[in-house]
């Protein structure tokens, strides 16, 4: 039976290897539904003819003639703003896949949630700013949620799911970022260019970021204590520079179970495209013999502050984790621009907290979309303000 798929966030890196693995599949497998981006009405438009998609969505009204111009004579129905991501992801599909980038991705990917179906998640702000309010949904709608990132899609391989007393403990694997090895002092004046030069993954330029000040760990460490309804005593963080394991659970026993595979994409993709039957993906195979060596480490979070922020974040709960992860992609924002020097990404978003928790002791929690997104404004413009007083 065609599987009718939707990709939130077509043009990204996410959105690239989800269309590579459809476009590789035979005839009849997939039928793109709808597709959206944020400004690149080329890209989006030449995806929407090559995969014959119903509908588009382009969140940048000021690409939009651009759109209709390249779309005019086929019979692709266009959207354009904000409000048509929602359209997009509340047209009726088998499978959606949620690769937005931020927060921005939330309002989409709820409405992708409320079919009941299923959605590849990729984004994981979604989890860190909204994760109460968006488990809820996922229950009430009764949708099947399939993890993407690599971490928490291989807990999700090896999570027995029916026997949750029997798990000890959560291993989140990180690579370490392009900076694992670097001093203090380097830290203070590595560019942007250094902080975008992954030594294993390939990504988009936020996660990247976010990957080099550890802070993507954490943002995963949140993401993982909700899908999975773990404390953050039950999670731990281990460097692994060869991101071969990509994550692994601990059980009472001693047993420890853990999903393998080379750095790509394209597995937890095609993990969660082909969900429950497995399909073909045409990544490196593992090959044991020439692995010279898999090395594990403590994280270090005196040089990398950002894996310590989040994991209060998730332990003081309530606003806290909205409030980190709007800092973080306001001040991610700035160092891309070079605006700001790298270490002072967590520095902003200490600040931030401490400014928020100092206000409400981050006792009261958003359960409402519209608290989410009020919160997650305030928290922007908090941000801004340490910016200008850096
Ligand atoms: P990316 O920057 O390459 O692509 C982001 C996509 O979102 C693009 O299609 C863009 O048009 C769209 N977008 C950006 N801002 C938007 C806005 N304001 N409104 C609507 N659409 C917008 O990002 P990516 O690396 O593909 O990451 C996507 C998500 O997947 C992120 O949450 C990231 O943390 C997660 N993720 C990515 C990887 C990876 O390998 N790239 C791995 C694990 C998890
Ligand atoms: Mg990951």
């Amino acid at each position: 039976m065609t599987r009718r798929v939707t990709v939130l966030g077509a043009t990204g890196s996410i959105g690239d290897s989800t269309m590579d693995l459809i476009g590789r599949a035979d005839e009849g497998v997939f039928q793109i539904v709808a597709l959206t981006a944020n400004t690149n009405a080329q890209k989006l438009a030449d995806l929407a003819i090559q995969f014959n998609a119903e509908f588009v969505a382009l969140a940048d009204p000021d690409h939009a003639d651009d759109l209709r111009a390249r779309l005019s004579g086929t019979s692709v129905e266009i959207g354009i703003g904000p409000e048509a991501l929602v359209e997009a992801a509340s047209l009726p599909c088998d499978f959606t896949m949620a690769a937005i980038i931020g927060a921005a991705g939330l309002e989409p990917t709820l409405a992708a949630v409320d079919q009941g179906n299923h959605v590849g998640l990729a984004n994981k702000e979604c989890l860190v700013c909204a994760g109460d309010l968006f488990m809820n949904r996922v229950a009430k709608a009764g949708a099947t949620l399939l993890p993407v990132d690599s971490e928490h899609n291989a807990i999700f391989q090896v999570l027995e799911k029916d026997a949750p007393k029997g798990v000890k403990r959560l291993i989140l694997t990180a690579s370490g970022g392009p900076f694992r090895e670097a001093s203090p002092g380097k830290l203070q004046t590595v560019t942007r260019k250094d902080a975008l030069a992954h030594p294993t993954w390939d990504m988009g330029a936020k996660i990247s970021i976010d990957s080099a000040t550890l802070m993507n760990k954490g943002l995963e460490l949140i993401e993982a204590a909700y899908l999975f309804d773990r404390s953050s005593e039950g999670i731990d963080v281990i460097v692994h520079p060869q991101s071969i394991i990509h994550s692994m659970v601990e059980y009472v026993d001693g047993s420890v179970l853990s999903q393998m595979g080379s750095p790509d994409m394209r597995t937890p993709i095609a993990y969660a495209l082909g969900w429950p039957d497995r399909m073909a993906a045409p990544v490196a195979r593992l090959d044991f013999a020439k692995i010279t060596g898999l090395t594990f480490f403590e994280p270090d979070t005196e040089r990398f502050p950002a894996l310590r922020l989040a994991r209060e974040a998730l332990e003081s709960g309530g606003q806290g984790p909205c409030v980190l992860n709007a800092a973080n992609e306001i001040a991610v924002e700035a160092f891309l621009k070079e605006t700001i020097k790298f270490m002072d990404i967590p520095k902003v978003v200490e600040a931030v907290i401490n400014e928020f928790s100092a206000a409400s002791g981050f006792s009261v929690s958003p359960t409402t979309l519209d608290d989410v997104l009020t919160l997650d404004k305030a928290a922007r413009q908090a941000a801004i303000g340490r910016l200008k007083a850096l």
